[in-house]
């Protein structure tokens, strides 16, 4: 997937309307000014154009990733724990109760 673009002029429809171009274009369609890199996300300017979202965005996206990634292989651990002490679980609460 390709960065996109913005108008970077506030008073201009294109960005009043967060209206993205593509990254092979080089000025706004409505008002002639230079488009500039935006978040893909926010239409926030992106000062450093290395990635397609502004940080604040990004770190929601990873965010989401890294929960998804937690919730599954979590789990999967707790399920394996369960298994493998279930047993002994068991034996310690009997023993705690008797
Ligand atoms: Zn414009
Ligand atoms: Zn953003």
């Amino acid at each position: 997937m390709g960065k996109i673009k913005g108008c970077g002029n506030e008073s201009c429809e294109a960005h009043k309307k967060k209206i993205t171009y593509k990254e092979s274009e080089a000025f706004c369609s409505k008002c002639g000014s230079p488009l500039v890199y935006v978040c893909k996300d926010c239409y926030t300017q992106l000062p450093d154009y290395t990635e397609k979202y502004c940080v604040r965005c990004l770190a929601k996206h990873e965010d989401r990733k890294n929960k998804a990634k937690k919730v599954g292989g979590g789990a999967l651990a707790v399920g394996c724990v369960i298994l493998t002490f279930g047993k002994k679980a068991l034996d310690v609460a009997k023993k705690i109760k008797g």
